[in-house]
């Protein structure tokens, strides 16, 4: 500790980028299927994710119940961003009105790359050298950390999950949590070796010494990075919802401000945030509200003593227009909140690196093939059983089963789906179509799976081609003799 009090910040070297090869780097070589069985092989992973999410999930419950109507509440946040959404055009134009009334700039950035072009040259006109950067979606969604290094600029996160990341050149897996995928025992060496201390896995003093180094990072910054949990059209500012404070350290120490925030994060009113930041945080983490929640916009008034000289909202929009226009508009009320991830039975199982994206989970699984291509990313839609969890826990009512149902219907009807697949579905299609058809191929099946079963002591043990996954990791049981419609007509005679 007096190691780490005593040593000059200029000791740590910068992190150099954090980048290495991620899956959806390299888009020819995302395969969900090889991640996601590899996650699933982790039980490590499985664990520590495993816990952490129906720790979460169990605190969501326990808070919403303390809520005297949820099911409206959730109601009137779906409404309310839908309405945003219908008339986001309106909204987005007196918001910008607003942030520059308040000495603001807004930039609108049309896809990644415009960002990119317009953050650096910020920085670059402005001759920053330091950046600090809150938790923000978006700048993960862009790549923004290697561009401002590339230009000579140290970048840190400060949000102790995201400064994990980065000290581990390791990619977010959760909305929330960052480092879900990480026990502490896998964080304290880390951390420790980085700072130079005693070993010790005590997250309070650990706490510590993050603060202690990101302190002098915040001094120092000329330049501060945010992302956005809500716009504010009527008064033209930036909401954002952080538990450590580094938020509010982002936003009033450096001298240039950047707010960089997809487009579709715009709320109507003031009086809109006391709906949704009262589900926001009850749905991600179980709490009442977050412990810092900030409001601010515009440059530094005559007589204030902190805050920016200059700010800059970027409005990003990177393929949100075009999802606006189309059947899934309704995705675009997300406020990233992970409740539906921390419900997924699925991405309990697997975590978050094997969706390839820095969304994962159900709406990952949703929202990243409309971003980036539903011809890469077509196994996402598959990534869910359908059992509805992920739209019971959504504050904002997004129907993501339906959306995932659609995607695979797109998958079909745009021929991405192999030629041996969409015959199936054709013919499981037909014999659902038709009770006759239905109940032969039933027995047919029953036949065929039973016959096989015969020489392996009633077990399937492989089952062959596309069916072979049902059998990869467990024996399956031989069908019964009878179905339960024989039974039961049985019963009645
Ligand atoms: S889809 Fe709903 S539950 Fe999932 S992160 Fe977005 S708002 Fe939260």
């Amino acid at each position: 500790m007096a190691d780490l009090l005593a040593r000059n910040p200029g000791d740590h070297h910068p992190i150099p980028s954090r980048r290495a090869p991620a899956p959806h780097a390299q888009t020819s070589s995302f395969n969900f299927k090889v991640l996601s069985t590899q996650a699933a092989a982790d039980e490590n992973l499985k664990r520590t994710v495993g816990a952490a999410t129906v720790k979460q999930w169990t605190s969501r419950q326990v808070s919403l119940r303390q809520l005297p109507d949820a099911s409206a509440l959730r109601h009137l946040a779906g409404r309310i961003k839908q309405h945003t959404l219908d008339h986001l055009d309106y909204y987005l134009e007196q918001l910008i009105d607003n942030v520059e009334r308040r000495g603001g700039k807004v930039h609108f950035a049309r896809n990644g790359g415009e960002a990119l072009q317009i953050i650096a040259a910020i920085a670059r006109e402005n001759d920053c050298k330091i950046c600090v950067k809150s938790k923000s979606m978006v700048s993960e969604e862009i790549e923004l950390t290697p561009v401002l290094e590339q230009q000579g600029m140290q970048v840190w996160e400060t949000d102790l999950g995201e400064f994990i990341v980065q000290v581990n050149h390791d990619k977010p897996s959760h909305l929330v949590q960052p480092i879900i995928h990480m026990s502490r025992r896998q964080i304290a060496p880390l951390l420790c070796d980085y700072f130079k201390t005693d070993y010790t896995d005590d997250p309070q003093t650990l706490t510590r010494h993050a603060r202690q180094f990101l302190r002098d990072k915040f001094r120092q910054a000329d330049l501060g990075i945010t992302g956005g949990n809500f716009l504010v059209a009527q008064t033209g500012q930036v909401c954002i919802a952080t538990n450590e404070g580094n938020g509010r350290l982002t936003t009033s120490m450096p001298r240039v401000l950047v707010s960089l925030v997809g487009l579709e994060k715009v709320v109507p009113r003031l009086g809109d945030l006391s709906v949704l930041l009262k589900l926001l945080a009850r749905s991600s983490t179980g709490q009442a509200i977050t412990v810092y929640t900030s409001l601010f916009g515009g440059t530094r008034a005559a007589g204030e003593k902190d805050g920016p000289e200059q700010f800059h909202l970027v409005l990003l929009d990177n393929g949100r227009s075009e999802i606006l226009a189309g059947d899934y508009r309704q995705t675009l009320r997300c406020i990233r909140c992970a409740a539906c991830l921390n419900a997924c039975p699925v991405y309990r199982v697997i975590g978050g690196h094997s969706y390839g994206s820095v969304y994962p989970g159900p709406i990952g699984a949703l929202i990243t093939p409309l971003f980036r291509g539903l011809h890469e990313y077509n196994d996402l839609p598959q990534a869910s059983s359908l059992c509805g969890a992920c739209a019971e826990a959504c504050p904002v009512e997004i129907d993501i089963p339906q959306h995932l149902v659609n995607l695979r219907r797109d998958i079909h009807q745009k021929k991405i789906s192999s030629m041996g697949e969409r015959l199936i579905y054709r013919l499981w299609a037909a014999s659902l179509r038709s009770p006759l058809l239905y109940r032969w191929s039933g027995r047919a099946q029953k036949w065929a799976l039973r016959l096989r079963a015969r020489f392996s002591g009633g077990w399937l043990k492989k089952l062959p081609g596309p069916a072979g996954g049902w059998t990869q990791v467990r024996d399956m049981p031989q069908p019964a003799a009878h179905t339960f419609h024989e039974l039961w007509k049985k019963r009645k005679k």
